[in-house]
């Protein structure tokens, strides 16, 4: 799955911290055969995901749209389509498929939210079902299962 990760409050605080997990999510993500990308509404963040070390695992940066979601991602030229979002905001989690995120303001430490999205994904990219109520199907995908 092409994994799509947004960068401000999902990946990283107000004040510039990485999120709890994130490093080791990504790298969990990517060892099952996943790839991770990075967005962001405000533009191309190759600088915060360098500074916060995460390059190595990050396979594309692109811009967001944040609206008009299907036109913004032929105008923003996001290549792969995103299978899976990972977002703060509802809409863009809702109409991709994905997990929303509560917001992460602040540094702390205890923040688990990162861990329990990749629990409820596997769980969900195993299964083709979730019990999260984060978490939204791509209606995008066919289930080739059934
Ligand atoms: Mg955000």
């Amino acid at each position: 799955m092409n994994i799509f990760f947004d960068v401000d409050y999902t990946i990283m605080s107000m004040d510039g911290k990485i999120r709890p997990h994130t490093q080791e999510v990504f790298s969990k993500f990517i060892s099952l055969g996943h790839t991770i990308f990075i967005w962001s509404g405000v533009g191309l963040r190759h600088k915060d995901i360098d500074r916060l070390e995460l390059s190595e695992y990050v396979s594309g940066i692109f811009v967001k749209p944040v609206t008009e979601y299907e036109t913004g991602i032929q105008r923003f030229q996001v290549n792969p389509r995103p299978d899976f979002v990972i977002d703060d905001h509802p809409e863009i989690v809702e109409f991709f498929g994905g997990y929303h995120v509560s917001p992460y303001y602040f540094k702390n430490d205890l923040d688990q939210e990162i861990l329990e999205l990749f629990e409820s994904t596997l769980k969900y990219f195993e299964t083709g079902l979730s019990d999260s109520r984060k978490l939204f199907p791509n209606p995008h995908l066919n289930n080739h299962e059934n």
